[in-house]
C-alpha cells in the first residue's frame, strides 16, 4: 500500500493555517528519514492497517511510529517538517518485505492536529491548555508488538516514545486537576490505564 502523502501535506496546510501559525511552513515526506543534529526531534505514535504483500495478510498496530524533524528559519519566514512514517514487517512470513500502514483520515488529522500544536508551543510559546488527541482504533490488535518486524523498533524509537509521551501527559494533567469529581476520574483513569496498557504492548 503506498502512502497518502498529498493528505499529509495537504493536512498540515490547512491546520497551519486555521491555528493562524506565523511564517510559511511546509511538510515533506521522507521515507529515509534520521535523526538530525539540529531541528526539534518529535514523535507520535498512531494506529494504522498493514497488508503483508506477500502472504496477504492483514494486521492492525497501535504502535505505527511517526518521526518529525522540525526547523524554523526565522530570517527567511519559513519553517519545515520532515516526516517519517515507520514500516512493519508480517510475522508468518521469513524476510518479508516491510510495508507502508494505511492511516485513516482522521487519525492522519489527529497526528497532525497535535503537531502544529507542538509547534505552537516551542516555536511560538503559545501555551494553551491543548490535550494531544490519541489515535482512533479500528479493529482488532491482536498479539503482542513484534519489535523484530518493526523499523521504528529498530531505530530506537517505540519505546522512546512511550516514555515521553507518558511524561508529557502526566504534566499537562496535573495543573487541571484540582477537581471535586477526583475520585470519580480515579476509577476512569485506572479503567483508561488498564486498556492503555493492553493496547501499549500491541
Ligand atoms: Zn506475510
Ligand atoms: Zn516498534
Amino acid at each position: 500500500m503506498k502512502m497518502n502523502v498529498l493528505k499529509w501535506e495537504e493536512e498540515f496546510s490547512n491546520k497551519i493555517e486555521e491555528l493562524e501559525v506565523p511564517h510559511n511552513w511546509d511538510l515533506h515526506v521522507d521515507m529515509d528519514l534520521v535523526k538530525q543534529k539540529t531541528g526539534l526531534i518529535y514523535t507520535q505514535q498512531t494506529f494504522g492497517s498493514f497488508r503483508c504483500s506477500r502472504c496477504k495478510r492483514s494486521w492492525n498496530s497501535s504502535k505505527v511510529s511517526v518521526l518529525f524533524i522540525i526547523n524554523l528559519n526565522k530570517h527567511l519566514r519559513h519553517g519545515t517538517v520532515k516526516m517519517r512514517i515507520f514500516k512493519q514487517g508480517c510475522e508468518r512470513c521469513s524476510s518479508p518485505e516491510e510495508m507502508t500502514p494505511t492511516v485513516t483520515s482522521d487519525n492522519i488529522e489527529r497526528v497532525v492536529c497535535n503537531l502544529v500544536h507542538k509547534i505552537q508551543r516551542k516555536f511560538y510559546e503559545v501555551n494553551d491548555q491543548y490535550q494531544d488527541q490519541k489515535p482512533k482504533i479500528y479493529g482488532p490488535l491482536e498479539g503482542l508488538h513484534n519489535k523484530e518486524r518493526c523499523e521504528a523498533c529498530r531505530h530506537g524509537l517505540c519505546e522512546q516514545q512511550v516514555l515521553s509521551c507518558t511524561y508529557e501527559q502526566n504534566r499537562e494533567q496535573r495543573e487541571p486537576a484540582a477537581s471535586a469529581a477526583l475520585s470519580v476520574m480515579g476509577v476512569i483513569s485506572g479503567v483508561a490505564s488498564i486498556a492503555l496498557l493492553y493496547f501499549a504492548n500491541k
